[in-house]
């Protein structure tokens, strides 16, 4: 996107001009600087404008008053059509940050999801950033500590939540993080949620946003033996591995996030583990998914930008990506929602690139993860009230489900370490690629 930017009072050559060069599209949008502010530099660089004049001084009613009057229709003219073809080419619009010094479209919520391509990146950044990926990081550091019981409002569950704010915290991004806790009745009575919000940077006008949950399935507790100790339900898979995914992505990109984040992007990550996600009983819309229908409520209840009339955070978001029951040997993902089939492409071909330089271990085909050949149902998932409230979902799940799904066996000694570092480094390569990090 080009813009011609004109200073605060305009002749009437200059505007016509613009008005030419709009025609022309050459430029995209006319730009005027506010009175007595200044144009910087970045903004030169970064959209490639032209700047008639470097700084703007205040307006001089009395010398151009009567000019002026005439001016202004014009001016708002030719600002109509700027913004007129500006929105029918968005395909740059991360190429230009907003600047308070100038005055330049609002970010559109609606649309400018729609138009957002990823960054490609080359075969030696591919390279560089899969290397980032630390699976022995992944395994003792990250996940052990959440293969424990982690029933939603016990012990277990808030060392959990502990352990994934505090690995937040140490991160050099920068994240802000929030404990988001609320009672619920549920059928074992009032329970205490707590889901779990990191945010790159707040003040970004879009998210993409990655979620799991870390709560853990009440089940009866078994022994093999009568006399052998009693086996708890850990969930490896249902979503102790998606949590330690999504942890260990944010700190193989961390330096790179950190860039973003001091870029100030369109575009900004947010993480959100959530509390409650399984059923007391048998699933159903008031047992099951508790801290996602809670903050798809709370979200479409905060105007964004902050009083917005007509748009809310949910309208934030570019796209909700879930991961849920990853960590065995050869899984499944296919494609549930059209709307986002071309960021299930992108998946394919994050992990057609990775096998192809060699950097996926246990991966005999070049497309062995992410299939378009395969239809399967949509599944119940944290995703829904979201979906129901009109975000864009993308739901990473291995279907079919994994035999030990829901079952004491769903262990460590069920998951498969090479699969879980490979679906690591493509969702590296996804994120760093949509984020243009
Ligand atoms: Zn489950």
């Amino acid at each position: 996107m080009t813009a011609r930017v004109l200073h605060s009072e305009p002749t009437i050559r200059e505007i016509g001009l613009a008005r030419t060069q709009l025609r022309n599209t050459q430029y995209q949008t006319i730009l005027v600087c506010k009175p007595g502010m200044r144009i910087n530099r970045r903004h030169r660089h970064t959209t490639g404008t032209e700047v008639l004049l470097g700084s703007c001084n205040p307006l001089r009613m009395s010398r151009v008053r009567v000019v002026l009057l005439c001016l202004c229709g014009m001016v708002a003219l030719a600002l109509t059509l700027g913004f007129y073809f500006s929105s029918n080419d968005a395909s740059d619009d991360d190429s230009i940050h907003m600047d308070d010094n100038i005055l330049f479209r609002e970010p559109d919520l609606i649309n400018d999801k729609l138009t957002h391509n990823p960054r490609r990146f080359t075969m030696a950044q591919i390279k560089r950033l899969a290397g980032q990926v630390n699976s022995g990081r992944l395994w003792y550091a990250l996940l052990k500590p959440i293969l424990v019981e982690r029933l939603p409002g016990t012990r277990g569950s808030r060392r959990v939540r502990d352990h994934i704010y505090s690995h937040l915290e140490f991160l050099s991004a920068g994240w802000s993080l929030e404990i988001d806790s609320f009672n619920s009745p549920t059928p074992k009575g009032l329970i205490s949620f707590s889901n779990l919000l990191a945010v790159l940077d707040p003040s970004a006008p879009r998210r993409l946003l990655l979620a799991c949950h870390y709560d853990s399935k009440a089940m009866v507790s078994a022994s093999k033996t009568p006399a052998g100790p009693l086996r708890r339900f850990l969930g490896a898979s249902d979503a102790a591995v998606p949590c330690a995914m999504i942890l260990e992505l944010v700190t193989a990109l961390d330096i790179q996030l950190k860039g973003q984040k001091q870029q100030k992007s369109q575009v900004t990550l947010q993480l959100v583990f959530f509390d409650g996600n399984e059923a007391f009983e048998q699933p159903s819309p008031s047992d099951s998914l508790y801290g996602s229908r809670y903050l798809a409520d709370q979200m479409s209840r905060t105007p964004h930008p902050p009083g917005a009339q007509h748009t809310t955070m949910l309208n934030a978001l570019d796209m909700f990506v879930l991961l849920d029951l990853i960590g065995g040997p050869d899984p499944m993902f296919v494609n549930h929602f059209d709307s986002t089939e071309r960021w299930f492409d992108e998946l394919i071909y994050a992990e057609r690139r990775l096998h192809n330089l060699g950097l996926l271990s246990s991966h005999p085909r070049e497309v062995s993860y992410f299939r378009k050949d395969i239809t399967m149902g949509p599944v119940e998932d944290d995703h829904v009230p979201f979906l129901q409230q009109g975000v864009p979902v993308l739901h990473i799940i291995t279907t079919p489900f994994p035999s030990f799904i829901h079952t004491l066996e769903d262990t460590a000694e069920h998951l498969h370490s090479p699969t879980i570092e490979n679906l690591t480094k493509v969702l590296v390569i996804f994120f760093a690629e949509y984020l243009g990090l």
